[in-house]
């Protein structure tokens, strides 16, 4: 069996995220990057399904510019076989991701695409669902729990107030919620032989896709800065202070 992962480049999250002066963006220069973090438990799973034997190989994917390669090797650290790079000029929005996922897909005919539930940069949460939609393919998304059969997988989905569990027939896709394993650290002998790992360069044209930018980033603003808040004694200090103060009793 074959597992795709799709892994995104987002600045890390213990960055305090900046917009640019002119608000076209938010900045990215000399910010600390890394895999997004529900990429991260993508790579983990399947991972894992190649140490229990259920799988061969782990290929990891990422569409952007030469930097998108760092995320890669992390994720070949983190014990993926093989990487690809689709190159692309700057980030493309998610229907050209879902697209040109679509075309690595028919390249490499994966058994089971895991990718992250949302990217935390732009918190889409889309990606997964659109190369579903693009393929055909049933989808198991927000991933708590994943079980491998035969010719077909079981998916533990967190929903609102519960978990419901989905059996899809292989190919399948999955997107990974939180809960679905704590990933491990790249120890230093594996950030090494990652060094060695293939990575294969393509393009949209190579894959035969083409792609368009259908979303336009239009402003960036900062959330607005809210006043410290303040603790009361007791209960009669919190309603004279909403009946003074706030006046909304
Ligand atoms: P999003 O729909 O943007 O929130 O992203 C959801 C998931 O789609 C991510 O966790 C990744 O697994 C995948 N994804 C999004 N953008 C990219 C990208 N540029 N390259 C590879 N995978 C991506």
């Amino acid at each position: 069996m074959k597992i795709l992962v799709a892994v995104k480049r987002v600045i890390d999250y213990n960055v305090k995220v900046r917009v640019k002066a002119d608000q076209s963006d938010v900045d990215l220069a000399n910010v600390k990057m890394a895999l997004n973090p529900f990429c991260e438990i993508a790579v983990e799973e399947a991972v894992r399904l190649k140490e229990q034997g259920i799988a061969e190989e782990v290929v990891v994917v990422s569409i952007g510019p030469k930097a998108v390669q760092e995320q890669l090797r992390t994720a070949l650290a983190l014990g993926a076989d093989r990487a690809i790079q689709v190159e692309t000029e700057d980030m493309p929005d998610s229907l050209a991701v879902a697209k040109l996922l679509k075309g690595v897909v028919e390249k490499e005919q994966p058994n089971l695409v895991i990718l992250g539930k949302q990217a935390i940069d732009s918190d889409n949460n889309q990606t997964g669902q659109m190369l579903g939609a693009l393929t055909g393919m049933p989808q198991g998304t927000f991933a708590s729990k994943v079980d491998m059969a035969d010719g077909s997988v079981n998916v533990t989905r967190e929903v609102d107030g519960g978990l419901q569990t989905v059996k899809l027939s292989l190919p399948a896709i999955v997107t990974t919620d939180l809960r679905l394993n704590e990933p491990r650290y790249a120890s230093l002998p594996n950030i090494m032989k990652a060094k060695r790992k293939p990575l294969d360069v393509t393009s949209a044209d190579e894959l035969g896709v083409s792609i368009s930018r259908t979303v336009k980033l239009l402003k960036v603003e900062s959330p607005a800065e809210r006043s410290a808040g303040v603790k009361v004694a007791d209960v009669a200090e919190l309603v004279d202070k909403l009946k003074n103060e706030a006046k909304v009793l």
